[in-house]
């Protein structure tokens, strides 16, 4: 038999995060699971309302991805790389019909981190210049570039030195973020919707006045689409809200269609000339391996074909109706909520509260999960297959945990 997988976890992997899990009732292993749902080893089912944070838009499983990769899987998963692959550049050229006018050029890596790393690359090279401003509550990956742009001192301190040239500026603030463009800077890297910071949606116009401010200083923009991109707020891209074209996309999480890891840096031709004279620049082994951009192929395919964004639109704001009620009966432990389409977020009164709820939840098999970025706020990011079927019962499950949370918090105050 040997010992459970979560003690394996616990002792082999990461100690701290077993005890976060262990808090929140989720010291469970995983089974399987198929659309909006997972099973662990003892039979209880979950309904995924956090789907991996924005990467499950088609839930576990989708039948037309797995069919995909398999076909893939029984012609060739691993490209020789001297040779070009077949689902690789389809993807590309796919990729630069359905991003924003103008982005034509793609570099293929396997995670959001390296689509960002690749674009601060890119946008180095392009500009000459070292400069990258990037926002507070922003969240751009943890390896060493990506996490430079990432101003979180839990995750930036133990790791310093970070990469020099790096400014910080309030999210939603044109006036500080021109005021921190100067002839050093290269690039500004924004989320259309922060998503580790809390699910924070700028004001409107601030996307387009990032761009307008970027172009006017020969400044690239670079809009961080790995949580926003493929349907989750609404629309395809984050972006689309305000008809902005970035220089540089960065994709991942839903590229994947839940099946398989890749990321991408979607951008402008003139900016991937480096390749010209300097062709392996940037690359990776993995990075947009054929089983991974078959799986990307099949869920652009189905995100289109079934309107995603339209559906996270329609489901998103009969959630959004809920959450509102369940806000207006629980003012004191409720403060805020906020998102849009599928990516949405309860800003509870306190930290501990929202633990309580995720906890209270998964008790009630629903899965959700509190931000280390912003302890306050429990992320909403279902598949966006879902149908009000699967709301009703989240909202049914949630209205139970906040009662349960209520009837806790009166124990402990006596
Ligand atoms: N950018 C954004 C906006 C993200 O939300 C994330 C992941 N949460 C990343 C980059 C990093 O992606 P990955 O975990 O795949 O490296």
């Amino acid at each position: 038999m040997g010992m459970d997988p979560f003690t394996l976890f616990e002792r082999h992997i990461n100690p701290g995060l077993a005890g976060l899990l262990r808090f929140t009732g989720l010291d469970r292993t995983e089974s399987h699971a198929e659309g909006p749902y997972v099973w662990d080893t003892t039979g209880k089912r979950y309904l995924d309302f956090l789907g991996l944070y924005g990467t499950l838009n088609l839930g576990h499983r989708h039948p037309k991805v797995v069919a995909a990769v398999e076909a893939q899987l029984r012609r060739m998963p691993m490209s020789v790389r001297v040779l070009v692959s077949e689902p690789t550049a389809r993807l590309a050229a796919k990729l630069a019909e359905i991003t924003p006018e103008g982005l034509e050029m793609v570099f293929f890596g396997n995670s959001g981190a390296e689509a960002v790393e690749a674009a601060i690359k890119l946008a180095r090279a392009y500009t000459g210049k070292p400069g990258i401003v990037t926002t507070q509550g922003g969240f751009h990956g943890k390896t060493m570039g990506a996490l430079s742009l990432t101003p979180k001192p839990e995750y930036q301190d133990p790791a310093k030195p970070l990469l020099p040239g790096v400014k910080v500026v309030p999210y939603g603030d044109l006036e500080a973020l021109e005021a921190a463009l100067d002839e050093d800077t290269a690039a500004v890297i924004v989320e259309p919707i922060q998503g580790e910071g809390g699910i924070r949606v700028p004001p409107e116009g601030y996307l387009r006045g990032v761009r307008e401010l970027t172009q006017k200083r020969g400044i690239l923009m670079i809009a961080d689409e790995v949580q926003t991109g493929l349907g989750r707020t609404g629309k395809l891209f984050g972006v689309d809200w305000e008809g902005v074209s970035p220089d540089l996309m960065t994709l991942a999480k839903a590229l994947g269609g839940g099946v398989m890891p890749i990321g991408a840096c979607v951008g402008r031709r003139e900016v991937f000339e480096v390749f010209k004279q300097n062709p392996l620049y940037h690359s990776s082994t993995f990075g947009g391996n054929p089983l991974a951009a078959a799986a990307a192929l099949a869920a652009i395919e189905v995100t289109l074909e079934e309107n995603l964004p339209e559906r996270a639109l329609e489901v998103g704001g009969y959630l959004m109706e809920g959450l509102k009620a369940l806000q207006g009966e629980f003012p004191h432990l409720i403060e805020d909520v906020r998102g849009r389409g599928l990516m949405l977020g309860i800003e509870f009164t306190d930290a501990d509260i929202g633990a309580l709820v995720v906890a209270e939840l998964a008790e009630r098999g629903v899965i959700t999960a509190f931000g280390l970025n912003n302890p306050k706020v429990v992320r909403l990011e279902p598949p966006l297959i879902i149908g009000k079927e699967h709301v009703d019962e989240a909202l049914a499950a949630l209205s139970e945990s906040l009662k349960a949370t209520e009837r806790a918090l009166e124990g402990l105050l006596g």
